[in-house]
């Protein structure tokens, strides 16, 4: 997988390619990340790359000749805009974006791009959420974090995306590591029993039992998909029973 990312910082980049899992993924050539200067395709002496808005009003706009050139390029690729205004992301538009070969992101700042970029070359505009940042950088590197994790080999083990949080419509169940009591607090007995499959069932039942507390949309969801097995649906029951009876 290729990500590009089109930017007015490259430096902004630095820190998150050169850590963690990250770097790992890049050094073993599972991902290729390329860091675009959008100030590499203006020809004009100054380099600049944005001007006021027509029709007045405050900020500046990214001029349209630099990122059609450096975009003219990229026409294999997925393009997306990072923007407020478009879709939010979600565990499910990432497993999307993860089959694709080479995607394409473009950073935003001040008022945003000029509209005609967005209407020539852009895909598909991704949001992080509803709220409004200085730049798209953060969400370039959310959105190549989160996509990047999904390819195989990243993480090393699928199972360590696969029970993650929204993977399968669920929130992930809680997790423990040693020492096994800390300051009076005990991990699950469960836990420590060794039986992989009561183990399994005290995991599936605090994902559902979560998921029904704090994101009772995601629930609905699923019942209206009839995603549940029988097993679930049963400990669902039985979560709505303990928690009426409480
Ligand atoms: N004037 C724009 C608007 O109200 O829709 C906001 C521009 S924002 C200050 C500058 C850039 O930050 C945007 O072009 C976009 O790339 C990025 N950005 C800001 N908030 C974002 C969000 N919630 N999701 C994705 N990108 C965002």
């Amino acid at each position: 997988m290729k990500i590009n990312i089109l930017t007015l910082f490259p430096e902004m980049f630095k820190g998150f390619l050169s850590e963690s899992i990250i770097k790992r993924a890049i050094e073993n050539e599972l991902i290729k990340i390329n860091i675009i200067n959008i100030r590499d395709y203006t020809f004009d002496k100054h380099k600049q790359v944005d001007d006021t808005p027509f029709g007045g009003g405050g900020g500046m706009v990214l001029k349209p000749e630099p990122l059609f050139r450096a975009l003219e390029n990229l026409k294999n690729s997925k393009i997306i805009y990072t923007s407020p205004q478009g879709e939010t992301l979600t565990q499910d538009l990432v497993k999307e974006l993860s089959k694709e070969e080479e995607i394409t992101i473009i950073a935003g700042h001040y008022e945003g791009i000029d509209e005609r970029v967005i209407d020539e070359f852009v895909d598909l505009e991704i949001s992080i959420g509803d709220y409004v940042l200085t730049g798209g950088e953060l969400p370039a590197m959310i959105i190549t974090d989160a996509i990047s994790r999904l390819i195989p080999g990243v993480l090393g083990n699928s199972a360590s995306y696969e029970n993650d949080s929204f993977y399968n419509g669920l929130l992930d169940y809680p997790h423990y590591t040693r020492p096994a009591e800390y300051n009076g607090l005990k991990v699950p007995d469960v836990l420590l029993s060794g039986h992989h499959k009561n183990i399994e069932i005290w995991r599936k039942k605090e994902s559902i039992k979560r998921t029904y507390i704090r994101r009772p949309d995601l629930i609905k969801e699923k019942l209206k998909n009839k995603e549940f097995s029988k097993l679930e649906l049963k400990l669902l029951n039985e979560i709505k029973n303990e928690i009426e009876g409480e």
